[in-house]
């Protein structure tokens, strides 16, 4: 069997990037974070946002998240041949809402993992962040990110306050990723809101599972408003939440559109569902549902990804995990989603492809 390739995978930015390279006038609302004995604290904008405990850090921080010397022989010693690379740090500068600093942390991230990691391997294609302030700063910057040789950008999977994703105020953004031929990602738990849920009983789990709700809402708005309908070539990628739910959606969506068609509007060209499989993805590190409903979706619609190097992924068991989840499916499904659609939607090389002479 060929390595895998991960849809869904992060690094860990330096912890000066912005400190040391944001303009004077804006380094005391750096993003930055603060240790103590026990904890690290990290601030955006000139607030604290969110405490972890070293405990679980150090778990979730092995040398090969922030140096790609350690991390190539991690992806070898786990058969993963290329990356999708996501944020860690760099995903608190949703929480920004001043424009001119937003743009100056994306874009100072975005070069930072050009030169570190996708200048290094092409085993690694980089998902540019993109600001969310306002839509024609990420237009210009999706355009400078794709001149530099990024092929994916990302935006949070909560939409920013005020600007829901069934808005044709994104129609630019929408209109210039279609253009550029970059998926747009939108990962698990990024964009403001209510990290924590819960805080009594079953509260990991519960709050585990509430990040993976505003993928599907997210989804929703761009197939419902006609998003997707307007621009039948962009791509939309759901990040890091199972891919299971997609088939649901798309029962869901379609009831409604046909039993209320009285109220519906846009009317659409096609059925919801018809959309979600013709340009939506997701991708799931141990989701076995997702193999179950392929009929319904199609099979260029979900990816793998290990999400490494964090606890809900699958390292340091990723062979074993693969094993399990692909047994009873076909080598052909194992290949669309560890490797083809990956190269279809990301341009991401498998090993033999890359291995080939050009
Ligand atoms: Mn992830």
């Amino acid at each position: 069997m060929k390595m895998a390739n991960s849809a869904d995978s992060h690094v860990l930015e330096p912890q000066g990037l912005w400190l040391e390279n944001l303009p004077a006038s804006m380094r005391d609302r750096a993003l930055y974070t603060v240790k103590d004995d026990t904890h690290e604290t990290v601030f955006a904008g000139g607030k604290a946002m969110w405490k972890s405990g070293l405990t679980y850090l150090d778990r979730v921080r092995p040398p090969g998240a922030h140096d790609p010397e350690a991390r190539l022989l991690d992806l070898d010693d786990q058969g993963v041949w290329g990356e999708v690379l996501f944020p860690s740090v760099a995903l608190w500068t949703y929480y920004i809402d001043d424009l001119e600093l937003q743009v100056e942390c994306g874009k100072l991230y975005n070069d930072w993992l050009l030169d570190t990691f996708m200048r290094r391997s092409p085993r690694w294609v980089g998902v540019a962040f993109l600001p969310t302030v306002e839509i024609a700063s990420a237009v210009a910057e999706l355009q400078r990110a794709v001149s530099l040789g990024y092929r994916a950008v990302m935006l949070p999977s909560t939409a920013p306050p005020n600007r829901p994703y069934s808005s044709a105020e994104w129609d630019p953004l929408w209109a210039a990723a279609q253009e550029a031929g970059t998926p747009v990602c939108f990962h698990v738990g990024t964009g403001q809101g209510e990290i924590i849920i819960a805080r009594g009983a079953g509260g990991a789990v519960i709050n585990y599972v509430e990040t993976f709700y505003p993928t599907q809402r997210t989804l929703c708005h761009l197939v419902a408003s006609g998003a997707l309908d307007r621009h039948p070539d962009l791509h939309v990628v759901f990040v890091e939440g199972g891919a299971s739910w997609l088939p649901s959606l798309m029962e869901r969506m379609d009831e409604g559109y046909q039993q209320h068609a009285m109220f519906v509007r846009p009317k659409l060209s096609m059925l919801p569902s018809e959309f979600i499989a013709r340009q939506a993805h997701a991708t799931f590190q141990h989701d076995r549902a997702a193999l179950q409903t392929l009929e319904i979706t199609g099979t260029q619609a979900i990816l793998w990804g290990s999400d490494y190097p964090h606890l809900e992924g699958t390292w340091p068991n990723t062979q074993e995990t693969l094993e399990g989840i692909f047994k009873g499916t076909t080598p052909e499904v194992r290949a669309a989603v560890t490797y083809q659609n990956l190269a279809d939607l990301f341009g991401l090389p498998d090993a033999e492809q890359a291995a080939r002479p050009a």
